[in-house]
């Protein structure tokens, strides 16, 4: 077993660590109390300074201007730049549009490419991922409404879909659409990308989350699809492929979601840390002292670091034996690293009492914002499932169940 980083990447990761710190923390008390359009020329300022750092959309190949890190290597660079609310979004490494960039550099056309993957890499334009609807259950995601028909040499879309991210101002949406209705549930479906200015495109509305209705990037659409007609060659992938490059976006991806959940976890526990070390609860007594202080800095520690190497485990089982084996070793830490940083967020606030409360810290924001982690990408209950029943199997149970 080997736990080192390669010196070049180690190198690497100093440079973003030094970076968050100087010109993406100060953001946060910057920007407090503003909506996300009136940031965006202040964004861009610092965008300007990651590009020109050489660090610009690090998951991205090269050949579009990216920094063509592995995916591991990625998932590393993850952790650093989640320790505040925009250290993806300034170096273009943004959920949803880096997961569109991953998909459609493997299964885009060459025209696909040019249209859309180089202006998203380029950060020219935004965009959204459309599958979730508001009648059914999205943790059974084989069961849509939203339709597409073949009409000459268009598609025409119809139907309804909620929690669109990043909906709000996205240049194209990547829509999951039932295109065969007969065939078997996972080839049912296919990705068709929708631009946002198509005639019968519209977003209904920004869905207000935590008291907050957000905007531009940070928001959540309510989308509708009423005769939304696109040429056909606009199909990502082949026609039924929907799923399996579902599949090709989530494993890998989850991975990536895990280390950002730790870069949040690490920067709650070092603000924890810092307050236990400066608070005085008397002249003198500091808040470190007390042991129930002691115990969650402990406990933190230990679980953040099982976190993490539950996550590098489950990346490496990737790596050796391909995202559908690994598919218990993904479900394990989906759910654990979210429970993980629940707790870790929840102590840290804790400590901070009432200014934890409030929005001087970046507490509050990861209180609110990362609960949706135990929901999306899978609700945890249903990667519970799939842990349990795959060791049950072992013992004879629901042998013949998927
Ligand atoms: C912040 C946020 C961002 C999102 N972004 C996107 C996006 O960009 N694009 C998109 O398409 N979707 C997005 N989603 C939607 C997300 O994928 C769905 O919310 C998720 O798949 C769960 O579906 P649901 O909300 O319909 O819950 P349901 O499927 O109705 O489930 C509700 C609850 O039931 C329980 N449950 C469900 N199934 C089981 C089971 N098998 N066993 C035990 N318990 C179960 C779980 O506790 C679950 O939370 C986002 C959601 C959130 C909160």
């Amino acid at each position: 077993m080997d736990f080192s980083i390669p010196p070049a990447t180690e190198t690497l990761l100093a440079k973003i660590r030094g970076f968050m710190e100087e010109e993406v923390y100060p953001l946060e008390q910057e920007t407090r109390g503003k909506g996300f359009r009136e940031l965006i020329p202040r964004l861009e300022q610092t965008r300007q300074k990651v590009r020109k750092m050489g660090l610009w959309a690090p998951q991205v190949p090269t050949e579009y201007g990216g920094l063509g890190l592995g995916f591991m290597e990625h998932a590393l660079v993850c952790e650093e730049l989640a320790k505040s609310p925009y250290g993806m979004y300034v170096f273009n490494a943004q959920a949803p549009d880096a997961g569109n960039m991953e998909i459609l550099n493997e299964f885009g056309t060459e025209a696909q490419k040019e249209r859309w993957l180089r202006p998203l890499t380029a950060g020219e334009i935004r965009s959204c991922f459309a599958m979730t609807e508001p009648e059914h259950a999205g943790s059974n995601p084989v069961w849509m409404s939203t339709t597409a028909v073949k009409d000459g040499g268009d598609y025409v879309i119809n139907g309804h879909k909620w929690f669109t991210t990043a909906a709000d101002g996205a240049a194209f949406a990547v829509v999951m659409v039932v295109t065969d209705p007969d065939a078997p549930p996972h080839e049912r479906a296919s990705q068709i990308i929708v631009p946002t200015d198509t005639a019968g495109y519209r977003r209904v509305r920004n869905i207000s989350c935590m008291g907050e209705e957000g905007e531009d990037w940070a928001s959540h659409g309510e989308i509708t699809f009423e005769d939304c007609r696109v040429p056909q060659e606009n199909l990502l992938g082949g026609e039924g492929q929907g799923f399996a490059i579902a599949q090709a976006r989530l494993g890998p991806g989850r991975i990536h979601h895990c280390m950002r959940w730790i870069g949040i976890s690490e920067r709650s526990f070092d603000l924890m840390c810092r307050r236990a070390a400066t608070r005085e609860t008397a002249p003198g007594e500091l808040l470190g002292s007390k042991q129930t202080i002691q115990n969650w800095i402990a406990e933190s520690r230990a679980e953040i670091n099982a976190a993490r190497l539950l996550v590098h485990h489950a990346g490496w089982r990737i790596d050796q034996v391909g995202a559908k084996e690994a598919r218990v070793d993904v479900s394990l830490i989906k759910f654990f690293v979210a429970g993980v940083m629940a707790k870790v967020i929840d102590r840290a606030l804790q400590t901070h009492g009432a200014l934890g409360f409030s929005d001087d810290t970046v507490l509050s924001y990861f209180y609110r914002h990362e609960r949706a982690s135990r929901i999306y990408d899978g609700p945890d209950e249903v990667h519970k499932s799939v842990v349990a029943r795959t060791i049950l199997k072992q013992y004879g149970v629901g042998k013949s169940a998927t």
